[in-house]
């Protein structure tokens, strides 16, 4: 390899590491139909944070006290809810149960022990526990 490859070599590497940390919480795509709230990019969402779509309906559900049913990737709620207020759980569920709190990435995996929760980042390595019941 000569020096401008070997250039071109560091420049891809410290490309890559950028894309990593530059992590965008995902948006939430949401419209108001007559009393119904619907999502339509919860299942894209799920897969993009590598998370069970189930359990963050659960936790969306339960943070805001209303009534979800998935439907073909689609989340419908029974009620009016806001695309800002849909967002701030989001980020709400992705700064509990994505993000390492060691080094802030969100290359993470949920693990079950026994009966407890734990986030385990691939990362750096580190692991702790998160709440298991939602
Ligand atoms: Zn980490």
């Amino acid at each position: 390899m000569n020096y401008e490859q070997l250039l071109d070599e560091a420049y891809k590497k410290i490309k890559k590491i950028e894309t990593n940390e530059r992590f965008e919480i995902p948006l939430i795509e949401s419209a108001i139909e007559g009393n119904k709230t619907i999502v339509s990019n919860m299942q894209a969402i799920a897969s993009r944070l590598s998370r069970d779509v189930e359990h963050i309906v659960k936790f969306l559900t339960r943070e805001l006290a209303a009534y979800g049913l998935l439907k073909g990737g689609r989340l419908i709620f029974n009620t009016k809810i806001s695309q800002k207020n849909l967002q701030d759980k989001l980020a709400e569920y992705i700064k509990e149960f994505v993000l390492c709190r060691e080094c802030n990435k969100p290359d993470t995996q949920l693990v079950k022990k026994d009966r407890l929760l734990f986030i385990k980042c691939s990362a750096c390595g580190a692991t702790h526990s998160v709440r298991a019941k939602i």
